[in-house]
């Protein structure tokens, strides 16, 4: 049986971590990091997302500002507001919550954002800085990924990781930073032949493609290391039945509550033959968001 790679825990130890940076710097006379939180609309899913934030700021001393636009918000005002958040010098973080309402272009939006107050590390400015190695504020997802398997002693040197996924958010950062800590890297994609042959080669399997599922147990070579990133909420109980059949427990939430959150791993068999799994909920998620506030904190220093 695998260990499970428990992101909760380690999420309280970076929040703890912040809190006391944040408290300490407030008792030199320091004001407390600020985040501006825009959500465009109200897409639920975005809605859980940011009260997470919101909730992580109070937690950790770090002020939070809301702006909640409508969803027919012209792409001009929401320039025009992320403008504003630049050059409020009370504003240290500023997050843009994706997705965008289909008229927006959200690569704009996110290139508007002032490099040293991205603190979701989308900017090409902070991608430029993590191809080349160099600090900058990185993506909080593949950066909690990271921290996770250095908590637990993986040591990646000169293992073969297969990151499945290939978008700006996760799959490339979280590929650079393997690299950049001497794994070999190969990335994989929706156009990627013989996928489970490909994953069977991994050491370290990270998966971040959006498909419930999607890895099977026979996909994973026995001992590996998985981590899920994938959130998916599913309704389908026929889904269920084929996903879900070393987890009794998701397919009996699934049938008394019509729907379950699940990763893009079977994480079921993936306990029966990998070395450590994260789960879905409580793996990289709590973690990421631990990242966001580290970022803020890390935007707020001088310098
Ligand atoms: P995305 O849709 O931008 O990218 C998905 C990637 O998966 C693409 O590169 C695509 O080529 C690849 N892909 C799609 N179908 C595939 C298939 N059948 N086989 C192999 N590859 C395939 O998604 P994203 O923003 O990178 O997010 C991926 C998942 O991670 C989603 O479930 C998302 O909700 C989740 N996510 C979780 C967190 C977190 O905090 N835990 C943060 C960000 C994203």
């Amino acid at each position: 049986m695998a260990q499970l790679l428990d992101g909760k825990a380690h999420a309280q130890r970076i929040l703890d971590e912040v809190r006391t940076q944040v408290a300490g710097r407030a008792s030199a006379g320091a004001r407390p990091p600020c985040l501006a939180v825009v959500l465009v609309g109200e897409d639920p899913a975005s809605q859980v997302y940011v009260r997470g934030k919101v909730k992580a700021c109070a937690e950790t001393g770090i002020r939070s500002l809301e702006f909640r636009p409508p969803a027919e918000l012209p792409q001009a005002e929401l320039e025009a507001l992320i403008d504003r958040l630049n050059a409020d010098p009370e504003v240290d973080g500023i997050l843009v919550q994706l997705p965008l309402p289909g008229h927006q272009d959200a690569k704009r939006a996110l290139h508007r954002i002032a490099p040293g107050k991205d603190v979701d590390g989308f900017h090409p400015v902070n991608q430029g800085l993590l191809l080349e190695g160099l600090p900058g504020l990185r993506p909080c997802t593949p950066s909690a990924c990271m921290r996770m398997l250095a908590a637990h002693g993986v040591a990646l040197k000169g293992l073969h990781a297969v990151v499945l996924g290939r978008s700006e958010i996760v799959g490339k950062p979280m590929a650079l930073m393997l690299l950049e800590q001497h794994a070999t890297v190969t990335i994989a994609h929706s156009r990627t032949r013989d996928l489970p042959g490909l994953c069977r080669q991994a050491d370290l399997l990270v998966a971040a493609v959006g498909r419930p599922g999607l890895v099977e147990g026979s996909w994973i070579k026995p001992g590996a290391v998985v981590v899920d990133v994938g959130i998916n909420r599913i309704e389908d109980p026929d889904l269920g039945q084929r996903i879900f059949r070393a987890e009794p427990r998701k397919l009996a939430t699934l049938r008394d509550k019509g729907a379950v959150l699940c990763g893009d791993v079977r994480f079921g068999e993936a306990m029966e033959v990998a070395s450590a799994v994260t789960p879905v909920p409580g793996g990289v998620g709590p973690l990421t968001i631990a990242g966001l506030m580290a970022n803020t904190l890390q935007a707020s220093l001088p310098g």
